[in-house]
């Protein structure tokens, strides 16, 4: 389930025309992003709000048997054709923190248990603050990995009709942070 290599994932910041708008009230993103509600992260892409449908859970995951989850997928990408889906999530989720997740269930815990099981070693050696960064941007990057066998979302993919991001919101700046591993770009 989980096997990333820890030194290939590079992030960078969000460039002012990473998805152009279409200036119509077509759907052309799914959102997939935290419940927080501090912050309103989707405005770090300037669209009209009719251009995105949003998806919203703690930790922004992507959890199997998830039938609000699969479905809302299902109907963006069948349905709806959007040309992009992006899951976003935030430093400072303190759902996603590895030092405050008591409390919460499964599946939810079982999977963010197993994440920081996995990358223990390279976490544990971080100052907390970057701990904390690190594992919120190791949790979008496994979502993206479930998302992309969704066979709806593979199908559209391979046809070259559908792209999907992993973003980093970051609060103290208000400006998102694209994340890419390595091997995306080669
Ligand atoms: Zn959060």
């Amino acid at each position: 389930m989980v096997g990333l290599r820890l030194s290939s994932y590079a992030t960078k910041p969000i460039e002012a025309d990473f998805i152009p708008s279409l200036q119509r009230p077509e759907k052309q993103i799914l959102w997939i992003g935290c419940s927080d509600s501090s912050f309103k992260e989707t405005t770090i892409l300037d669209l009209l709000p009719d251009e995105m449908l949003e998806h919203r859970n703690i930790g922004n995951m992507i959890v199997d048997g998830d039938l609000s989850c699969e479905t809302t997928v299902k109907h963006a990408v069948v349905d709806l054709k959007v040309k992009h889906i992006i899951v976003c999530g935030h430093y400072g989720c303190g759902i996603v923190r590895a030092t405050s997740r008591d409390g919460l269930r499964d599946p939810w815990l079982m999977r963010l248990n197993a994440l920081y099981a996995t990358h223990r070693h390279y976490i544990d050696q971080l100052p907390s603050v970057k701990d904390d960064r690190s594992f919120v941007e190791l949790n979008i990057l496994e979502q993206l990995r479930t998302l992309r066998k969704f066979p709806e979302v593979a199908s559209a993919m391979r046809q070259g009709q559908l792209h999907i991001h992993g973003i980093v919101y970051d609060p103290a700046s208000e400006k998102g942070l694209s994340i890419t591993e390595a091997t995306e770009e080669s």
